[in-house]
């Protein structure tokens, strides 16, 4: 196994996506298998030495930031050791980057829906963060995808998980029994979880609770996820795909609203639906100032415009046209610009597309470095019923901010990320506060103040506002059944004092 001590072959192991300052670290460890990292946890839980878990540190939130201590990468770990075609799974090494399974899964003929925009990072990074993006709209977060979980414990014991086998009574406890036979007792948190569509805000806590699903999102506090079986689908026979851009922001709205109803009704109807019911996987959302902010690398997308809606529906040989003419009749009838808005059905083009939507977030992050500045970026989720008003909000408040903006996000899944972009320290203060108000607004609404990036080190303060003294305790009761010494993911999701 390589360790290394050199400051300049750690460097990059010191900062993520959120451009968060000042990490460190004495040693960067990069285990081959799992009995090594079982090795560097057991001395580094002996020693009392934090370690904090490195995937491909794209992650918004500062998760993957180590402040002290050591960095345990899993990049070594990188192999995908088997593809199912007929019993539809994949089993992974947790440092297989998420564009390599696709593309071997694809290969195959094989599906797999989650998508977080940032196709670099990697699965076991995924799977920590409970990743979830544009097709969670039909298919949920990365969770609903996971089957088994091999995971190494702060003490360098190994437990292996399977969804299904150990599920907490009915008092909330939870018994997670190691390779070794010693068995853990866990108290489930009896927080209820806001009516929201995603929310990655705290430990995963239904009643009953399956044990996989407090390691899936526990952001690298409670252990090494060190191997992971995944479920697959079969690959749609096509896509329709669709950027429709509207002048007025109501007609988009009511576009939304109708397409995301015919959706839920398809998805209901199940075996009695129609082949040609409107179903879309996926419905993502950009403002006017979104679609101007990357006009410079999408000069084709109307300057004039209010804003636009990327959609995207499965299809078979059989249903294609007609599919084409439902979308056209939905679209026409709440005002789309049909003549400037782009459609296909080839691979190609989808790229395109998937390559528009990615392009904003990774505009935001390089105007956020090139003035030196901290992202500040929204990740809040409020109930269907409070969306229109919360979006009304961001509209208002960013306005009158004067400071440049742009929204766009995972409007089928009622999230949105409103990103400020300062340019210089003053404006960047004032963006805070503005957030500040934001998440307020949110957690009134009966929100969440993450729905997908997480909590990491940038965002506790508000998980803080929105759980209470009392629930982060009871989470922190939960990591000290795990990782008593509290040396895993430290300053990730709650302050270090909850671990005292
Ligand atoms: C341009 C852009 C767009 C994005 N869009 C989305 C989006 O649409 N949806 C979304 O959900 N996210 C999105 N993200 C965030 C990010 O890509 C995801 O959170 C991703 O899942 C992180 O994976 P990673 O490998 O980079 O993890 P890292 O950033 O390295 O780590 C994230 C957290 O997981 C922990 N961790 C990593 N690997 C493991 C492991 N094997 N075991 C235990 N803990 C581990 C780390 O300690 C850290 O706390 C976006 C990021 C960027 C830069």
């Amino acid at each position: 196994m390589q360790v290394k001590t050199q400051k300049d072959e750690i460097e990059t192991y010191l900062s993520d996506a959120s451009n968060m300052a000042g990490g460190s670290a004495e040693k960067l460890f990069l285990p081959e298998n799992v009995d090594e990292i079982a090795e560097i946890l057991k001395d580094a839980d002996a020693a009392g030495t934090a370690v904090t878990v490195s995937g491909a540190r794209t992650g918004t939130v500062g998760g993957a930031i180590p402040y002290g201590g050591v960095v345990v990468s899993l990049e070594k770990l990188n192999k995908i050791r088997s593809i199912d075609k007929t019993a539809l799974f994949a089993i992974v090494e947790p440092g297989v980057i998420l564009a390599d399974l696709q593309s071997a899964i694809d290969n195959e003929g094989l599906f797999y829906p989650p998508d977080p925009t940032e196709w670099s990072c990697q699965i076991g990074g995924t799977v920590a963060t409970n990743a979830s993006g544009a097709r969670s709209f039909k298919y949920g977060a990365t969770r609903r995808f996971v089957r088994r979980l091999t995971v190494v414990l702060a003490s360098g014991e190994i437990i292996d998980l399977i969804r299904g086998e150990t599920v907490s009574d009915a008092s909330g406890q939870i018994a997670v029994r190691t390779r070794g036979g010693r068995e853990i007792t866990a108290r489930v948190p009896t927080y209820d979880r806001p009516n929201v569509r995603k929310n990655v805000s705290g430990y995963y806590n239904t009643q009953p609770l399956d044990a996989i699903d407090i390691f899936i999102g526990s952001e690298g506090t409670l252990g090494v996820i060190a191997e992971i079986e995944l479920e697959l689908r079969p690959k749609p026979e096509g896509f329709f795909s669709g950027i429709v851009f509207f002048q007025s922001g109501s007609q988009l709205l009511s576009f939304v609203d109708e397409a995301m109803a015919r959706s839920f009704a398809a998805r209901e109807a199940a075996e009695q639906r129609s082949a040609t019911d409107i179903d879309a996987s996926l419905l993502e959302y950009f403002d006017g100032n979104a679609l101007r902010f990357i006009a410079e690398k999408f000069p084709e997308a109307p300057a004039d415009a209010a804003g636009a809606i990327f959609f995207e529906q499965e299809t078979t040989a059989a249903n294609e046209d007609e599919m084409l003419e439902r979308w056209n009749e939905l679209l026409e009838r709440h005002g789309a610009d049909l003549d400037r808005s782009w459609f296909t059905t080839t691979e190609q083009d989808r790229e395109r597309m998937r390559a528009f939507r990615h392009a904003l977030p990774v505009a935001v992050n390089e105007r956020i470095t090139r003035y030196k500045q901290k992202k500040v970026g929204t990740d809040m989720a409020v109930p269907d019923e409070n969306f229109a008003g919360f979006l009304r909000f961001y509209d208002a408040i960013l306005s009158a901010s004067g400071i440049d903006h742009v929204i766009f996000g995972h409007i089928g899944d009622r999230h949105l990320h409103a990103n400020l972009l300062p340019k210089d320290d003053g404006e960047a203060e004032k963006a805070r506060h503005i957030y500040g108000r934001c998440v307020a607004q949110a957690i009134m609404l009966g929100g969440t103040v993450s729905a997908e990036h997480g909590i990491g080190k940038l965002k506790r303060k508000y998980l803080s506002a929105m759980m209470g003294e009392r629930y982060l305790n009871e989470m922190a009761e939960l990591k000290r059944a795990f990782d008593p010494n509290g040396i895993l993911g430290r300053g990730n999701m709650f302050e270090e004092k909850y671990l005292d």
